[in-house]
């Protein structure tokens, strides 16, 4: 009788992650004077509509973090053209406007929420003059994540992490994690740092509490997969023509977007601004 080994191999899962692109999203309205007024955090709903009718034209599949962590693990292939369209803050703009058109497109994409649920109102934008305005309720956020939306999370309260006590920042992490997993039913993995801001110390946070990845804005290498605790992100925003987000999702933009940002964040910190970013 022959003696046979079982032994559990492993075939990789198939797919190229070098080519995912990560797009940041925040407001998302009808309110054209708004859009005008506060360019960096918002987007008309008609060019929302034209981006994601381009995205589906030129056969990108979005895809959120949970399925490239499915990839990792040899669970799922990685399609073509994988995107993840990442939307921080969950106004209730999300609901009303992204989601219907998503919806209509078979598209799905990652929420970043704030876990105090008793705060109706993005607070934080007061600080920079940009008025309050009403966030995701819960029952929207169960519907959303029901609906294959990956939820993710952005804090509790919204702070500059890195300029707060150790112990707070710990707390926004870990705890906005809890909070959000009791609230879905289902781990939360993935954390985006507030205004992009992270230093070696809360990226370690991160991963101690259990994220498996942390979103940056402006920071983090321009390849995808080569920092999960710092994942680079292309800010869609303001008026831009669909020729200009054409580019971006046509050409490796994110080599040059991150070597306008190495050159600008050298010329801040020369003028004495430790963190170096362009806030
Ligand atoms: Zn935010």
């Amino acid at each position: 009788m022959v003696e046979t080994n079982e032994v559990d191999i492993k075939i990789p899962a198939q797919g190229n992650p070098r080519k995912i692109k990560v797009l940041m999203y925040h407001l998302i309205t009808d309110n054209n004077n708004f859009c005008r007024k506060f360019k960096s955090i918002s987007l008309p709903v008609e060019s929302f509509r034209s981006q994601i009718k381009f995205l589906e034209r030129w056969g990108f599949t979005p895809i959120t973090f949970e399925d490239y962590q499915l990839y990792l693990e040899g669970e799922l292939n990685l399609p073509k053209k994988p995107i993840i369209l990442t939307f921080d803050d969950g106004y209730e703009d999300i609901y009303k406007y992204v989601y219907p058109i998503m919806k209509e497109y078979g598209m799905k994409g990652v929420l970043f929420i704030t876990a105090d649920r008793k705060v109706k109102t993005s607070v934080w934008d007061a600080h920079f003059g940009i008025p309050q305005l009403p966030l995701l309720n819960n029952q929207q956020i169960i519907e959303l994540h029901a609906a294959g939306f990956e939820i993710g999370s952005h804090s509790i309260s919204h702070p500059q992490l890195p300029h707060i006590p150790r112990e707070k920042a710990w707390e926004e992490i870990s705890r906005s994690r809890m909070i959000l997993e009791i609230l879905l039913n289902n781990p939360v993995k993935t954390f985006a740092y507030p205004y992009g801001l992270t230093n070696d110390t809360i990226k370690h946070m991160t991963i101690d509490a259990g994220y498996n990845f942390g979103c940056g804005t402006y920071t983090g290498p321009p390849i995808f997969g080569q920092d999960h605790s710092e994942i680079r992100r292309m800010l869609i925003s303001g008026s831009m023509p669909i020729k200009y987000f054409a580019l971006r999702m046509l050409t490796p933009y994110q080599y040059c977007d991150w070597t306008r940002w190495k050159i600008k964040t050298k010329f801040f910190r020369q003028l004495g601004n430790d963190a170096g970013y362009p806030i």
